[in-house]
């Protein structure tokens, strides 16, 4: 990567793998964006680039295709609808994500989650960090994905009127995983962005750059690493709950129907996400979510059918057929990305053909690299494309590490090494 790309990066922007060409990834908070952001973003990709969207497991957006001289525009156009890119790339406090769209607490959970996006995002305290930072925010422990955070925050409850969380830190993937550990239990929300602080400052102070959290827990191990934070002036300290009208954009009904329209690998074009801008008017309040899997949910207003509404929409969309009904998370791998070793969308659509019946009930996810974006280490079965090779005189070509997850916490991995035709034949017998 050039000096220049690496000089975008704290505004989000990642140098494609095609000279020339950049890509910008817009942080939402919670995964929540409204119709008109959306239009924003498709009319920024279209202008600017390729008229290509590609939603990431972490509920991001990313436009590709972008010119250099085009990126202060693109930053404009963003920011006029209320929507930043900054820290969403490089050592900073990624995009807040919550996996937990569905769960009934989720308004209170965005709401958690805009302070906190509010709060680090583009505080010059909490940038130029060692590597990424990321936060996550979930109504429970099933999906595992506290476990991959730098901090993971799990609600407990609501005690005496305060919300409590349990926090787990120092977990993430890419080519070391290590899942999280439980830091503390039943935090009061008052004193959660204190002790993300302390947390961040021993990171900082502590850690080499490019290293992770995850990094310090290895070396230090849990004790010493707990006590540094412990230690740190922060860690004691509590801030008030924000008063005030509520924040959330998703409404807080229990009686709504949930609409999620499936996204082959999260890509979608410009016209098809404006027009799923227009479903979200017309249907739920103007309010969208990009789920944990790369699709989009819509919390439906009373008197319309989840079902029905999937129906028409995914024929009018033209989503239907690229979308077979599978769960499967995919990374751009080097359609775009400059680390990308393989083909990711292609070497999805050729696995989804021979899946069986019984696998199509499991969740899967296939990154391009061990750089686990597609968080093949939380799916019932992940890929991770983990070298290049070549016999003498062939062309390089990917070779795949199997994982499967069983328990609660991350995936193992079963095989290693497989051509595209190995993974292929063991995939057709996964059930
Ligand atoms: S997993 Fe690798 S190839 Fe895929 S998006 Fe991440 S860095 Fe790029």
């Amino acid at each position: 990567m050039s000096t220049a790309g690496a000089g975008y990066r704290l505004d989000g922007v990642y140098k494609q793998r095609q000279d020339g060409f950049y890509m910008q990834r817009v942080k939402l908070a919670a995964g929540v964006i409204s119709s008109s952001q959306v239009r924003a973003v498709a009319a920024v990709s279209t202008r600017f680039g390729r008229g290509t969207i590609h939603l990431t497991t972490r509920g991001s957006i990313e436009i590709h295709w972008l010119k250099e001289d085009d990126l202060p525009l693109v930053k404009r156009e963003l920011a006029m609808v209320g929507l930043t890119a900054r820290g969403a790339c490089g050592g900073a406090v990624r995009g807040i994500t919550c996996a937990s769209q569905g769960a009934q607490a989720f308004p209170q959970l965005e709401t958690l989650a805009r302070r906190l996006h509010r709060h680090f995002t583009g505080n010059p305290r909490f940038e130029r960090l060692p590597k990424k930072f990321k936060i996550g925010i979930e109504a429970d422990a099933v999906g595992g994905r506290h476990l991959i955070q730098d901090v993971g925050l799990v609600l407990t409850g609501n005690e005496d009127g305060r919300a409590c969380f349990d926090i787990w830190i120092a977990g993430g993937l890419g080519r070391e995983p290590r899942p999280g550990f439980l830091f503390l239990e039943r935090v009061p929300e008052a004193r959660l962005i204190p002790i993300i602080e302390a947390i961040i400052t021993v990171y900082t102070t502590h850690a080499p750059p490019p290293k992770r959290l995850k990094f310090l827990a290895k070396e230090f191990g849990e004790l010493k690493l707990r006590e540094l934070i412990e230690a740190e002036p922060s860690y004691s300290e509590e801030i008030p709950g924000v008063s005030g009208l509520p924040e959330h954009l998703v409404p807080s009904s229990c009686e709504r129907q949930r609409l999620e329209l499936p996204v082959f690998a999260g890509k979608l074009t410009a016209m098809q996400f404006s027009r799923i801008a227009d479903a979200a008017e017309r249907l739920a309040d103007g309010v969208l979510m990009v789920t944990a899997d790369q699709d989009i949910a819509l919390l439906l207003e009373p008197g319309h059918d989840a079902a029905d509404e999937l129906n028409g929409l995914q024929h009018s969309l033209g989503l239907d057929a690229a979308s077979p009904g599978v769960t499967f998370r995919v990374c751009p791998g080097n359609h775009e990305c400059l680390m990308g070793l393989a083909a990711t969308r292609d070497v999805a659509g050729t696995l989804l053909a021979h899946i069986s019946t019984a696998g199509k009930k499991l969740s899967w996810a296939l990154s391009g690299c061990a750089n686990s974006c597609s968080q093949p280490q939380l799916a019932d079965v992940g890929i991770v494309t983990a070298r290049l090779t070549a016999a003498a005189g062939e062309e390089k070509t990917p070779r795949f590490d199997l994982y499967r997850r069983r328990t609660s916490g991350l995936g193992v991995k079963i095989e290693e090494n497989l051509t595209q035709e190995e993974l292929v034949e063991t995939l057709r017998h996964i059930k």
